[in-house]
């Protein structure tokens, strides 16, 4: 039988470098060969051999509803048909950014744009605008797109600055950037000492899940909120992926459930609030977004930024997201799901742990919940291979990389959870 997933993947890496537009998808880490989506249907997508998966990636995070919802679908097609896009602002940007206010109220501003990473270098170049410093520090396993500045690896210590994760980063570009330690406040705490006065912000991932999935811990978060408001640095936090996705008001309505009055100053978001659609967003408050274009000497623009199309599809989606008892189902199936590959886990005898918060979740080969990139990277990297193929083998898609982290999406039922469950356990009995 022709596998048609390989006939595409062997044309695409004739015009398209490594096959695929974005790397993690061209399943380096675990080998194989990738699946090329035909179509996709609620919790479902068929590959180009017309197999089914169960899929726990939903788009890395946007497909929260699951695919082809029904009011999303409606809302993109009468969109369409009133046009693609203008160039000029419509009713349709207002109503989000009021919808994203009223979910997040740390932000009284925000600015549409069209990705994560474009989202993560506006904000960016917006808080070193808004205090007049040029320092940051962001931590070791967080992502925050592409950007250069962002780009970089732990320094050989504190006084020294980050080294460029990718060619093409001139060292210059990230000799402002500090790389500390998820949850490590003595490092955070020696990093404001010595660096306060020239900070401009500190960038987090609240629970990092570009490191599979790592809280913050509350101790951790407080500490950043209270350096950060001593030393007139932005608490950044990284939403792209948390937000409106571990809970409606994001991972910021769930650290304020621990800590009082908590609030980031700048909020980066994007993969759900745009349903699927290339949509992204920065906001915060009124005196840091009043620094922007044209209020502002702080530039950003996008020809595409708040597209009509894009901006139907988020808004039906957060309609949707918000309907009363929603989160509240999506989270209990994420817990079945997390606690039924627990318990199949420890009857095969094979180390694990895993959390899991709203619609997002991550498991590790470890005994422990890790706390930092470090303890991630100790997992067991073949194992995970041979679990990744063992689920795909069965229909379940799961993030083909072990420091990524996987999403439910109101789509899947009980029985797609049960069915995840009993391929997880024939897989983990040949570990
Ligand atoms: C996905 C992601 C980004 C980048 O978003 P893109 O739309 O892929 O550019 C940034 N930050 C976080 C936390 C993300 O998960």
């Amino acid at each position: 039988m022709t596998d048609h997933n390989q006939t595409l993947f062997d044309r695409a890496r004739q015009v398209i470098p490594g096959g695929v537009n974005s790397p993690v998808r061209a399943f380096r880490a675990v080998g194989g060969t990738p699946r090329f989506v035909k179509r996709a249907q609620g919790a479902y997508f068929w590959d180009a051999n017309d197999k089914r998966y169960i899929d726990y990636i939903g788009s890395w995070g946007p497909m929260i509803l699951g695919h082809g919802h029904p009011a999303v679908l409606q809302a993109v097609q009468k969109a369409a048909l009133d046009g693609f896009s203008f160039g000029a602002p419509t009713e349709r940007e207002i109503l989000l950014v009021e919808a994203l206010i009223k979910l997040m109220p740390s932000m009284d501003m925000v600015r549409l744009v069209s990705s994560g990473t474009e989202a993560g270098m506006s904000a960016l170049r917006l808080a070193r605008g808004a205090t007049g410093r040029s320092k940051i520090i962001k931590f070791e396993g967080c992502y925050h797109g592409h950007a250069d500045a962002l780009l970089v690896k732990a320094g050989s210590g504190l006084a020294t600055f980050g080294n460029p994760t990718s060619a093409g980063v001139p060292p210059e570009v990230v000799q402002h950037t500090l790389v500390l330690e998820y949850n490590n406040i003595t490092q955070l705490e020696e990093a404001f000492s010595l660096h306060g006065k020239e900070l401009a912000c500190v960038m987090i991932e609240p629970i990092a899940g570009n490191m599979n999935f790592v809280r913050a811990s509350v101790p951790f978060m407080k500490r950043c909120r209270e350096l950060c408001t001593q030393h007139g640095a932005l608490l950044i936090f990284d939403e792209v992926m948390t937000g409106c996705r571990v809970a409606l008001g994001s991972a910021q309505s769930v650290y304020a459930k621990s800590i009082p009055g908590f609030e980031p100053d700048v909020t980066v978001l994007g993969k759900v609030i745009g349903g699927g659609m290339p949509l992204a967003a920065f906001g915060g408050k009124r005196a840091v977004m009043e620094q922007l274009a044209p209020l502002g000497p702080v530039y950003q623009a996008g020809t595409l930024s708040g597209n009509p199309v894009a901006t139907a599809c988020g808004l039906a989606t957060l309609q949707e997201i918000s309907r009363p008892g929603f989160f509240d189902s999506l989270s209990s199936k994420t817990r079945s799901l997390v606690d039924g590959l627990t318990q199949a886990a420890q009857k095969a005898g094979v180390p694990f742990s895993a959390d899991c918060e709203g619609g997002m979740f991550g498991f590790f080969l470890l005994p422990e919940l890790p706390q930092n990139y470090a303890k991630v990277m100790t997992s067991d990297s073949p194992k995970f291979n041979k679990l990744f193929h063992g689920l795909l083998d069965r229909g379940v898609y799961i993030a083909p990389a072990l420091y990524e982290a996987g999403f439910v999406s109101g789509s899947h039922t009980a029985q797609d959870i049960a069915d995840t469950v009993t391929a997880a356990a024939e897989v983990f009995a040949s570990l």
